[in-house]
């Protein structure tokens, strides 16, 4: 086809895309006309014929989907090329473009000949197609009627003698039709068709294989044939009917070549291809436009009581907007007596937005649910689920977390880009030369390489960027997540959903059975996800991440799910410890010096008092915060002899730390001292990162960790987040004459008794990060220790649900120092009373 003859119709909401595509084509000798949205591109498409169309994926209104499904449902454009313009360049989008009839898509931003040369492509298999349209000869009996009987007397012998009339009535067109007639599954017709034909058998498409572009989309569809490629058979044809010989040969000259494999998939295999567009996948995508929510640039926004009298979707919406216009990580929806504050989460910080009523927010709370397919009823139990929505063209993620509190259900939303791509390691944070240990381990064909982390410390965000860093290197790379928060090229990535069965371990154990190169697990939650990715790392590689304070936490965590220390040795290739630090605000920061106090404490690391450390004073850019913006403290642990041997032999986690850091090898705590003493990260933020944990290592006193405790003294571990109460217990206790250690929260009390030996635990109930369920949990599987939990909360269902956790006692504060010492004291004999009888049975 002549370019000067063919009319190429451009769809884009961006008028400055539009004008490129305009130039750029234009120049090749292309007549351009554009719409900016989907209901003008319907009309000129209609009066205009074009002989291509350029569609935009995320358009505001009609998206490119509905429009090209729409287009090709109209009988005179329903051979027309279809290519999406599109920043998403995920499985996902593939597949979604793929089932709305495109033949292509084309990323953006894009240069110029790409576009040229995508656009040339399509109108050739567009002219030629047309072509064979006009040419077509009907049937050619290729295959005789006696290959046919032939055919028939195989599947009588394979289906057996009671198979016979339905087999002597079927035609070649119409094979599949045994499947009712004789109960034989589509599949297994399939399967001896291919076996007649001496071709390969296809269980399944892999939509990343999809070849698009060979054929017009329609015609797959109507036709039952996908053309894929990949790398055992290269370029081919799946179809479902090969004795179809019309099909066959309109293949051949369509290709324009007889070189060409072919392959036989069931029907119902090929069609799944063009079903992809799950409703909790595409049906769900919500687009918002700010300011249709209040959200207008210069204009103050609604405040409380304007929101109020709007209706809950316009409540729900503006949340998300205004988040995302925050530039924020989540929304906290958290219920308190007198309503619900909104706050939106900024560099970890959250700010409240405005409160609302309870009423008000349970029904915006509703629309979250329904739009992540949660149960909209379901109000105490806690529910994840995720959606998909475009804020002012910018397409998200959102994971939506749901829990029962004292005052209502609160629920936490996460934004996440669904379009940007995974940082680099540097852009991570990670060491040049961490990034590099890992890329070696990356390249091993088979192991396991473990990234642990505690809850909201950039586990996920550091798992992504291992995966590509796998890039385009030719393996097979298989994913079960939940939810997918990125798409990564490449990859073929499967999303555990829960609430309908697809649980980690069922969809771990079927991507195992389809062999893929690598194997990348979302979280490691369960025993038997555990055991079954140690079962695959013999075969090939495993990346998997764990929740636990760092890389040598990991094993621990590991062993309680049942992994043996001298298994879990063989297979490790390293692991990787991140914590998430906040950076100071570059607009407030200024250098100074040491405190007396920090001169102490950093001095047993090597600090010299004049070393200067950052202080941000707080200014409008960071909202008063001091931080802005976030950095990764890692540790990347690669396995060596000695290690694995440590490992096996089952030394504790901070005697293996110890043992890394005497070789020099950075942990956690020596990254984060480097970035203190350099002035990237302040005293605070270093020792959240990773220095307060690794105090004691770093300044070589690992071995006299217990002996801060008198030995003689009753030793109790006390484990409260807020800092008044901590202070009130503590000074009870210690009066008292009882050793007390402090933890504040769940994660911390764990890190101690890992190290440490303890009487008692003493635990709040509410805590960030592990709450004292999750410590029950934890010392019940790992530590033989008596546990007292208290509370606030007057609840009675606490207390039922403490104790039958296996705390030992329960109690609620405030509490009287008579009543609390009483308590102790019942506890320590009852505890003592309880080990001698351990002993002694
Ligand atoms: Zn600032």
């Amino acid at each position: 086809m002549e370019a000067a003859h063919a009319v190429i119709l451009s769809v884009d909401d961006d008028r400055d895309i539009l004008e490129i595509v305009r130039i750029t084509l234009g120049t090749a000798g292309y007549e351009v006309i554009t719409a900016e949205n989907g209901e003008d591109a319907l009309r000129l498409a209609v009066k205009n014929r074009p002989s291509l169309v350029l569609l935009d994926a995320m358009m505001p209104g009609m998206d490119g989907y509905a429009v090209a499904t729409e287009m090709l449902s109209i009988p005179d454009l329903q051979g027309t090329p279809i290519v999406f313009l599109t920043a998403l360049t995920g499985e996902h989008d593939r597949q979604s473009a793929f089932a709305a009839g495109a033949v292509d898509y084309v990323t953006k931003p894009f240069a110029g000949n790409t576009l040229v040369a995508a656009v040339e492509r399509h109108l050739n298999t567009g002219a030629r197609f047309a072509a064979i349209g006009t040419s077509r000869t009907g049937w050619t009996e290729r295959v005789t009627p006696a290959d046919f009987a032939t055919f028939k007397e195989t599947l009588v012998a394979e289906l057996g003698e009671q198979a016979a009339p339905a087999v002597t009535a079927v035609v070649p067109a119409t094979i599949y039709s045994l499947a009712e007639s004789t109960g034989v599954g589509e599949a297994r017709i399939a399967e001896l068709v291919a076996r007649f034909f001496g071709v390969g058998f296809l269980p399944r498409v892999i939509s990343s294989e999809i070849q698009l572009g060979v054929l017009p989309t329609p015609f797959c569809r109507t036709n039952l044939v996908v053309p894929i490629n990949n790398q055992a058979v290269g370029a081919a044809f799946v179809v479902a009917n090969p004795f179809n010989w019309d099909l066959i040969d309109t293949l051949e000259r369509a290709s324009g070549t007889d070189s060409y494999t072919l392959l036989v998939a069931s029907p119902g295999t090929i069609r799944d291809v063009f079903e992809r567009e799950a409703p909790s996948e595409r049906g769900t995508l919500l687009t918002i436009d700010p300011e249709a929510v209040g959200l207008r640039a210069g204009a103050p926004r609604p405040g409380a009581r304007e929101l109020g009298m709007r209706p809950p979707a316009f409540l729900a919406d503006h949340a998300l907007a205004a988040a995302e216009a925050d530039g924020a990580s989540d929304i906290e929806f958290e219920p308190k007596a007198e309503g619900v504050s909104v706050g939106y989460r900024i560099d970890d910080v959250v700010h409240e937005a405005f409160m609302v009523s309870h009423e008000q927010t349970s029904m915006a709370l509703s629309r979250f649910k329904a739009l992540a397919g949660l149960d909209i009823n379901e109000r105490r139990r806690s529910q994840r689920g995720a959606f998909e929505v475009v804020i002012a063209g910018a397409r998200y993620a959102v994971r939506v977390t749901t829990a029962a509190s004292a005052y209502g259900e609160a629920m936490s939303l996460r934004l996440i880009r669904a379009d940007v791509p995974p940082k680099t390691s540097a852009d991570l944070g990670m060491l040049p030369e961490q990034a590099e240990m890992l890329a070696s381990c990356l390249a091993a064909r088979q192991g396991l390489i473990i990234v642990a982390a505690p809850p909201r410390s950039g586990k996920t965000t550091t798992a992504y960027t291992v995966l590509s860093m796998l890039g385009p290197s030719g393996r097979r790379i298989t994913t079960a997540e939940s939810p997918i928060e990125f798409r990564v090229p490449f990859t073929h990535q499967q999303s555990v959903d829960e609430p309908n069965g697809a649980t980690y371990p069922s969809v771990i154990s079927s991507i195992i059975s389809q062999e893929p190169d690598v194997l990348f697990v979302g979280e490691i939650r369960d025993a038997e996800s555990a055991r079954s990715i140690l079962r695959f790392d013999e075969t090939g590689l495993a990346i998997a991440t764990i929740t636990a304070s760092n890389a040598t936490s990991a094993i621990s965590a590991l062993e309680a799910l049942g992994i043996a220390r001298p298994r879990l040795a063989a297979s490790l290739l390293c692991l990787v410890g991140v914590r998430i630090a906040p950076l100071p605000c570059p607009e407030c920061s200024s250098p100074r010096t040491l405190t007396v106090e920090e001169q102490a404490m950093l001095s047993p690391f090597g600090v010299t008092p004049d070393v200067q450390v950052a202080d941000p004073a707080g200014c409008t850019t960071c909202r008063g915060t001091g931080s802005r913006g976030r950095t990764g403290i890692f540790e990347v642990f690669v396995l060596t002899d000695a290690l694995r041997e440590q490992i096996a032999s089952g030394a504790t986690p901070a005697e293996i730390r110890s043992t890394l850091q005497d070789a020099d090898t950075k942990i956690l705590g020596s990254v984060a001292l480097e970035a203190l003493t350099a002035g990237r990260l302040t005293v605070e933020a270093a020792l959240a990162a990773g220095l307060a944990d690794d105090q004691e290592i770093l300044a070589g006193r690992i071995a006299l960790a217990s002996a801060t405790h008198n030995p003689e003294a009753t030793s109790i571990l006390l484990v409260d987040d807020a800092e008044d109460n901590r202070e009130l217990l503590q000074s009870t206790l210690t009066s008292a004459g009882l050793s007390v250690s402090i933890a504040r929260n769940g994660v911390e009390a764990v890190r101690l008794l890992e190290r440490g030996t303890f009487d008692l635990v003493l635990s709040d109930l509410r805590m960030p990060l592990m709450d004292g369920f999750g410590l029950l949990n934890e010392t019940a599987r790992n530590f033989s220790v008596p546990l007292v939990i208290y509370s606030a909360s007057t609840d009675p269902a606490d207390e039922v649900r403490a104790l039958m956790a296996g705390a030992l006692d329960f109690f609620h504060v405030p509490v009287r120092r008579e009543i609390l010492l009483a308590r102790v004291r019942h506890a320590l004999a009852t505890a003592g009373d309880m080990r001698t009888y351990a002993k002694s049975s």
